[in-house]
């Protein structure tokens, strides 16, 4: 089946004799000894999560998939599930949560190199002996950066490495890692799968069910970072629409991508969807669609850009990204004084209102900078 049958139908099994269409809900946290399905205590699993965990598997093409309640517990149970001692090559742009669980909670732990994943030649440079895991985010958040998969899948797999690839910004819906020679797939849910801007959960997907994915089971089932049975449910229900909010957050982005980069007072543009993008061609080669984030470096610093921002009515001032409405932030506010983002930075989250209104909104907050 094509990917927009599979979302809207993978993990839907009604068990009642109601005749219900949807899945309904599962909220007992308990189940009866001997049960048919298996089931013991909703944090080993439950009805509404092993639904969640099927869809995304089979979007993924993946053979098995584990739901956390956060993208951050996603990530971190890769980590965790690291023999200590391990050295890790992460991007030196990846997202600053994912980044602060490499250097806070595995300090002393783990070895991090952070470098820039689309020379190739950093990331050969970097290895060391004890590199157990390539973590990779293309594009990458919030500078758009292009990672090769096939080509780092190479470099890892010759060292006898695992590389693990965040897909939130390009979704299964354009790009699968596990395709292109990445061994798991890491999904911040809150994002462009709920994308409602109203639930937080995060994924693992597995191309293999190995010794590596029993250890995040088992990290995921003690460790107890699972999502409710309830935002399991919401999350399987936005997901059924995924594909078609990508395609009009992408063709949203190639709008305003183009605005920006024909605007007198935009310095740089960053969307791999435009063909002066240096990853622009590497993007074409594993994405089918270049995702709905465009940042943008705007003429006259950091106050320019936070005027632009206080300008807007359309374009909710707020961190975050993947909603159906537009968000818009100064990233390096966010991310602190150690951050790599240029100080002028606009993060983009381009939504699904008409293009024209966000044109017009952008024209009239652009007029008074
Ligand atoms: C938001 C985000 C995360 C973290 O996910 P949470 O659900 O906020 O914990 C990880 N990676 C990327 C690329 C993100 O945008």
């Amino acid at each position: 089946m094509k990917f927009e049958t599979r979302a809207i139908h993978k993990g839907n099994h009604i068990t009642d004799n109601t005749g219900s269409v949807v899945q309904p809900i599962t909220l007992s946290t308990t189940f009866e000894h001997g049960n048919e399905a298996g089931l013991l205590y909703t944090r080993a699993g439950n009805p509404n999560r092993l639904a969640l965990e099927e869809l995304i598997a089979s979007l993924e093409q993946g053979v098995d998939a584990a739901a956390f309640s956060s993208g951050n517990a996603a990530g971190t149970a890769v980590y965790q599930a690291l023999e200590p001692g391990s050295h890790i090559i992460a991007p030196d742009d990846m997202y600053h949560g994912l980044h602060n669980s490499m250097t806070i909670l595995f300090k002393g732990i783990h070895e991090v190199s952070f470098v820039d994943m689309s020379n190739l030649e950093a990331v050969k440079a970097a290895i060391r002996p004890n590199t157990r895991l390539f973590w990779v985010e293309t594009p990458s958040n919030p500078l758009l950066k292009i990672t090769d998969i096939r080509k780092v899948a190479e470099i890892a797999h010759g060292h006898g490495a695992i590389l693990a690839c965040d897909n939130t910004f390009a979704t299964p819906v354009f790009q699968n890692p596990l395709l292109l020679g990445a061994d798991i797939v890491m999904h911040s849910s809150t994002k462009y799968f709920g994308g409602h801007s109203d639930l937080l959960g995060g994924a693992l997907v597995t191309k293999e069910k190995n010794d590596f994915w029993t250890k995040i089971r088992t990290i995921q089932r003690v460790g107890g970072a699972v999502p409710s049975p309830t935002d399991c449910y919401w999350l399987g229900r936005s997901i059924k629409s995924l594909a078609y909010r990508m395609k009009g957050h992408a063709e949203h982005a190639m709008v305003l991508a183009d605005y920006f980069l024909s605007h007198p007072k935009v310095e740089r543009v960053y969307y791999p969807g435009l063909k002066n993008h240096p990853g622009h061609e590497i993007a074409a080669s594993q994405m089918s669609g270049f995702g709905g984030v465009v940042s943008i470096q705007v003429k006259g610093g950091a106050a320019a850009a936070d005027k632009l921002i206080s300008e807007l009515h359309l374009f909710a001032n707020a961190t975050s990204l993947g909603g159906i409405e537009s968000l818009i932030e100064r990233r390096a506010a966010v991310e602190g004084p150690d951050t790599l983002t240029p100080p002028n930075l606009i993060r983009v989250s381009v939504g699904l209102e008409h293009t024209e209104d966000l044109l017009t909104d952008l024209d009239q907050a652009f007029s008074k900078i």
